[in-house]
């Protein structure tokens, strides 16, 4: 339900948009969607108050229940405009499916009824054979089925019904990116509540993790993005030389959004707001192009099925404005890259952060528990969080001088690393007064929230009241890194639970937890320059992972402590853990296939020809010329052509050299198979880039046959 700051948060966007009418604001936020307002009008107190208790303690609804609310859900979408209903659902490819079916039943006497029955809502049934679930379909059956996740809102989208599910195999393997996600908050949920018990909120039955995800994009015109096969094809250019103005100046950022653009973030937040999404803020980013949506943050499953429509919304809004949103991780070689940053909390139902400080110190010993719950996590599965964002995009931009880099550390601030450090010591902490920091007794010292010494280098920052985990790339699902980072807390949390129910004295018991915590997990807190070389060093002397690629990262998935912990908290088991990691191999290979595929194709078919015209075309001018001066030097031609033509054969050799290497690519094993397109086909790629962009930099303009650079980035006028 919309409560009432987000309803004023909502008002003064629109305010901002010059929306005069008020009446509109509500009116049109969640105008599609079938959420609290809508069930509390339309569906019996009864079935009401069970839907409640379906959303908030996951409860199961009976069938009778579940066949009233398909009704009104029925009724309400026909009255919307629609016709036909789908189960949403997000299969390990990491977009979204559907598959649409209508609402008419035949009648016996020929016609039709609009039906939609609770069995319909609850469950579907879907052939998972097309689906990617890394060797899950060997073993079980072909079919998956889906099943509805009453707390994520149903929406209309078009002329239909959409009912966000889980999909699973009929032996119940996740197939989905959104089974492991429910699992883990599951997981977490039941963790914290035990430690939120010991501190005296007994009251607390449940505790859900809420994110915000901020989205960064590039957008382009759609008539140059057509000009480009590896656009097209890769999503990321696989040549072009850099342009003569780049992000240097550094204008771009914050800077007024052009009316095309602004017009563009206008009609997405429009629809964003339709289906419920809680769109925010929109900004320019470092890059010429590039921007950034940010929604208010929400609860994990639903902020993960948010960013899922908001990628899909961007895309189609682009569409319609003869733009192209560019979600890759690095579309643009020697420019910023885009990312997600996933702002990622802890609150209980009745809506406290628990990484909030607090003002008692009770409430700051709790505090000090949840974050030392969240350092151990993360520095004892690093491993788990690089892989979460592993993938082929994503390795060109972490570690790239503008991006995270591929190791995992924590930010803290100054002051809270400060106080971390008198506690571990038993030292006095200096802040206005010296004080001896005595957990369960003082109250910590109220840090700044939102400073300027926020840290934009550090791949997992604590804001505040929140964490920041910015490794993420722009493509990715959010899901799989908060199922890694609900996981990995709920370990720490069931760790600190077991320890402190069987304590004697407390105060004591958590005393030494905590100080246990930080002695032996400091070595992840670091508050330098993570872009900086030193740091790299440094984080090898600590004995941290820099695990800088894909292929280098995935095989730790299946270590011995982290089937482990997943299998404990029940959230993948050991099978579906080797399937994702078959997938992700498998996704890697392919997506550095297509595009070394595509780099031949490109530089068959346009460059290599188009080089060769121009060598030959200047050539002869070089002859027109000594025709008409007969002592003419024609250094320009005269050098041009050699340069280009001894360019113009390493490319034809790279060429083939890649051909080749392409044909011996290992088939017997998917991680060697990996590694090669790591170590010997990206490294073709590389060098056949370098030879093409240095030709594209002495071609003349118009015989090269794509737009450069400058064109597409600067393409949105
Ligand atoms: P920025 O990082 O760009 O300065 P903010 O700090 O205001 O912006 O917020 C970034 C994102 O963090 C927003 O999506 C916001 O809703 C989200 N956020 C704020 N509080 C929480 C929280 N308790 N849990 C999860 N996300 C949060
Ligand atoms: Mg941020």
């Amino acid at each position: 339900m919309l409560t009432k700051t987000l309803e004023n948060d909502i008002i003064s966007i629109y305010k901002c948009m010059g929306v005069k009418s008020m009446n509109n604001v509500t009116k049109m936020f969640g105008s599609k969607v079938f959420n609290n307002f809508v069930m509390e009008e339309r569906l019996p107190r009864d079935v009401y108050k069970a839907m409640q208790k379906a959303i908030n303690d996951g409860k199961r609804l009976d069938l009778s229940v579940a066949n009233v609310v398909a009704n009104s859900m029925k009724d309400w979408a026909i009255e919307n405009g629609a016709t036909h209903f789908t189960h949403w659902f997000q299969p390990m490819t990491g977009i979204t499916a559907e598959k649409h079916d209508s609402f008419i039943t035949p009648t016996r006497d020929g016609n039709v009824i609009m039906e939609f029955s609770g069995k319909e809502l609850v469950q579907g049934e879907s052939d998972a054979s097309s689906f990617p679930s890394g060797g899950l379909r060997a073993t079980f059956e072909a079919r998956g089925y889906t099943a509805w996740d009453p707390t994520s809102y149903a929406f209309i989208k078009e002329n239909t019904l959409y009912i966000p599910t889980a999909f699973c195999s009929y032996g119940g393997e996740a197939l989905d990116e959104k089974t492991p996600l429910l699992r883990s908050m599951e997981a977490i949920s039941r963790q914290a509540v035990r430690i939120l018990h010991l501190f005296g909120n007994e009251d607390v039955k449940t505790v859900k993790t809420t994110v915000g995800p901020e989205q960064e994009y590039f957008l382009i015109d759609k008539n140059i993005y057509d000009k480009r096969p590896d656009l097209l094809f890769t999503g990321r250019t696989l040549f072009g030389a850099k342009a003569p103005k780049g992000q240097e100046l550094e204008d771009h950022y914050f800077g007024t959004i052009k009316t095309r653009v602004a017009e563009f973030m206008k009609e997405v937040d429009e629809e964003l707001w339709k289906l419920g999404v809680l769109s925010k803020t929109e900004h320019n980013e470092a890059a010429p192009a590039q921007h950034e949506l940010a929604p208010i943050f929400t609860t994990t499953n639903i902020a993960a099925d948010h960013n899922q429509l908001a990628m899909e919304i961007l895309q189609k809004v682009a569409q319609r404005h003869d733009l192209v949103c560019l979600l890759h991780e690095k579309p643009f070689a020697g420019v910023n890259g885009s990312g997600k940053h996933n702002n990622w909390s802890l609150s209980t139902s009745s809506g406290k952060n628990l990484l909030d400080p607090g003002e008692t110190p009770y409430e700051n010993a709790q505090f000090l528990l949840f974050l030392c719950a969240v350092i151990k996590a993360v520095d004892e599965y690093q491993e788990l969080l690089r892989i979460s964002v592993a993938s082929a995009g994503n390795d060109h931009r972490l570690g790239a001088n503008e991006a995270p880099p591929a190791i995992v550390s924590i930010f803290l601030g100054e002051e809270l690393s400060e106080i971390l450090s008198a506690i571990e010591k038993d030292a006095e902490y200096d802040s206005k007064e010296k004080v001896q920091m005595k957990i369960g007794v003082h109250v910590i010292p109220r840090f700044p929230k939102d400073t300027t010494d926020r840290n934009r280098t550090s791949p997992f920052a604590f804001t505040g009241n929140k964490f920041e985990f910015r490794m993420l790339g722009s493509t990715a699902s959010i899901a799989e890194a908060n199922v890694v980072i609900n996981t990995a807390v709920a370990e720490s949390l069931r760790q600190y639970a077991d320890e402190l129910e069987g304590a004697q004295d407390f105060e004591n018991a958590l005393n030494k937890l905590i100080k246990r915590t930080i002695k032996d997990h400091k070595r992840i807190i670091f508050n330098g320059n993570g872009y900086d070389d030193l740091w790299v060093k440094e984080a090898e002397r600590r004995g941290l992972a820099n695990l800088r690629t894909t292929p280098e990262s995935l095989p730790h998935l299946l270590d011995e402590k982290s089937i482990k912990l997943f299998s404990e908290h029940k959230v993948y088991s050991e099978i579906e853990l080797r399937s994702r990691l078959d997938i992700m191999t498998e996704n890697y290979c392919k997506i550095v296939n297509i595009e070394a595929l595509t780099m031949i194709d490109m530089a068959e078919k346009d460059i290599m020809p188009a080089v060769s015209k121009f060598i030959g075309q200047t050539a002869q001018n070089a002859s027109s010329i000594k025709n008409f001066i007969k002592d003419a030097d024609c250094i320009y031609e005269n050098e041009t052509v050699k340069k280009a033509s001894s360019l113009l054969s390493s490319v034809y050799e790279t060429v083939n050299t890649l051909k080749k290497d392409l044909e011996n690519v290992p088939s017997e094993d998917k991680s060697k198979e990996a590694f090669y397109y790591k170590d010997v086909i990206i490294d073709d790629m590389k060098k056949l880039r370098e030879s093409v962009d240095e030709l594209e930099l002495i071609c003349d303009r118009k015989s090269w046959p794509y737009p450069g650079y400058g064109e597409i980035l600067f393409s949105v006028k």
